[in-house]
């Protein structure tokens, strides 16, 4: 099963992909977690997207384009992948698009994860104080939320011209979300 989380930042994409890659055994790629990672090893690549990052901004397409088709390359895809954070922009959608054709995986369903604004600023700044993540700031996150309904909104209408997104409500307890999802996927 090849799936893709939408949502915006604190909607919950990370934990829930990491349920679905523990009981459905499928890999997941968090693009945020592979940029942090990159980081912390203090790459070149790591280095300029972390200016990037701290600033709330999206790294460029390019870059994450080439990290995308790097990951995709790796066996282990083969068990089938939850996308986290990728795509953000209809560029990468519409490239993302194109190279699952060629690696005959296509997209079975992508999972949009509803939650209101003002629940998604709360759990930001409780994430902000537990985790001290440098782009968790009062103002980066404001950033980054318009950030997200400027350039990663279209890409869930993207999705839907296909007939692939399922909307689930994102506010609730993790096992009961967990469980939306699960339906809403047909498990
Ligand atoms: P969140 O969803 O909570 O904002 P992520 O860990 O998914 O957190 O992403 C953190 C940051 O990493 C983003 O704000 C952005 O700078 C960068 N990033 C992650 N994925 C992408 C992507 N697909 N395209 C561009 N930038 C990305």
């Amino acid at each position: 099963m090849r799936i893709i989380f939408l949502g915006a930042p604190g909607s919950g994409k990370g934990t829930q992909a990491t349920l679905l890659r523990d009981r459905l055994k499928l890999v997941h790629i968090s693009t945020g977690e592979l940029l942090r990672a990159a980081r912390d090893a203090g790459t070149p690549l790591g280095l300029a997207a972390k200016a990037v990052m701290d600033r709330g901004e999206l790294v460029s397409d390019d870059i994450m384009l080439g990290i995308i088709e790097e990951r995709l390359s790796q066996p282990d895809v083969q068990a089938g992948i939850i996308f986290d954070g990728f795509p953000r922009t209809l560029v990468q959608a519409d490239a993302l698009e194109k190279l699952l054709e060629k690696l005959k995986m296509p997209l079975q369903a992508a999972i949009l994860l509803d939650v209101a604004e003002p629940v998604l600023l709360e759990r930001l700044a409780a994430r902000a104080k537990k985790e001290g993540r440098t782009d968790d700031t009062p103002e980066t996150i404001k950033h980054r939320l318009n950030v997200y309904h400027e350039k990663t909104e279209p890409v869930v209408g993207f999705y839907e011209k296909r007939g692939l997104v399922s909307k689930v409500e994102g506010v609730g307890g993790m096992e009961e979300i967990y469980a939306r999802i699960t339906k809403a996927l047909g498990h």
